[in-house]
């Protein structure tokens, strides 16, 4: 099994988070870390709308070129949309975490019903005061039911363990969109709206005391906004009374390594975020990097 610091270095992104002329810390090298090639893991090329944050769709790590070659349509499913809107908004609003994946998991109100292999719900400790919210499944994702299992999962990974926390302790993922849009596209608002009561319920069943939005596309649903993540970051915004921070989105990062020292800032924004809100539960084995 590979360790967390030989993933790194498989990813060419070690030295990960590690604050500069912190004491005791071995300087970081002056290579550029954007002149590193992206290892060949995935064998399909990143399309090119990976490369700027504010039009990316951020599932497409491993997106396939052809939106259409993957997508099993399965032409029997039924797309509900108009179907009486407000008694689904009702019935979605007071789902418990028990029945919340079914639901999902049965859910026809957009088309992306018809290609999902499994719709991917969200995971992690329902009792978490961490909620980090991406935009939507790709195709790992799409395989496993999981969210953030493929590259830029395990860039996540490192980001919450940089942060003394750790996927499934103190920690929810979910995405935007429930279900995987054909060739890893953005969602459009119609799919985001018909999606965006689960989102909703989550937060309302989990409570957590901070959300991290990972790229435009959280960013933009839970603020309900259309502003860039550029001018989004750095401060303190709410999702209803739940302190927000904006930062890249992980895939957005694995492109653009010079960010991550944003990124990282952003990071350290919300940790103090969460201290001051008096709570603070590292991962046990954890250690927090200032
Ligand atoms: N990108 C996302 O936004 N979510 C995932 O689950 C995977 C990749």
């Amino acid at each position: 099994m590979p360790t967390r610091d030989d993933i790194l270095v498989e990813l060419r992104l070690a030295p990960l988070w590690r604050q500069r002329n912190a004491p005791g810390l071995a300087p970081t090298p002056t290579q550029d870390p954007a002149a590193a090639p992206i290892p060949q893991r995935a064998a399909t090329p990143i399309p090119s709308s990976m490369h700027s944050p504010e039009n990316a769709s951020y599932a497409n790590v491993a997106a396939k070129p052809d939106a259409g070659v993957d997508a099993v349509v399965h032409p029997d499913v039924v797309v509900d949309v108009a179907a009486n809107p407000d008694a689904r908004v009702a019935r979605i609003a007071a789902l418990t975490w028990q029945s919340f994946a079914a639901d999902v998991a049965s859910c026809t109100a957009c088309k992306l019903c018809r290609t999902r292999n499994k719709s991917v719900p969200g995971v992690g400790d329902v009792n978490a005061e961490w909620l980090f919210v991406g935009e939507a499944p790709g195709a790992e994702e799409d395989a496993t039911g999981e969210p953030f299992v493929g590259q830029a999962g395990r860039l996540l990974d490192n980001m919450l363990a940089a942060l003394g926390i750790a996927r499934h302790n103190n920690v929810y993922i979910a995405n935007v969109q429930k279900c995987r849009p054909p060739g890893n596209r953005t969602p459009v608002p119609t799919e985001i709206e018909a999606c965006r009561p689960y989102l909703d319920r989550q937060i309302a069943l989990l409570r957590p005391k901070l959300i991290v939005a990972l790229g435009r596309s959280a960013a933009n649903t839970l603020l309900g906004n259309e502003a860039t993540i550029a001018s989004l970051r750095g401060r303190v915004h709410r999702y209803r009374d739940v302190p927000l921070i904006v930062t890249y989105h992980p895939a957005y990062l694995l492109r653009t390594l010079l960010d991550k020292a944003k990124a990282w800032e952003d990071l350290l924004l919300a940790r103090r975020t969460m201290a001051s809100s008096g709570a603070n539960r590292a991962a046990p084995g954890v250690v927090a990097r200032e």
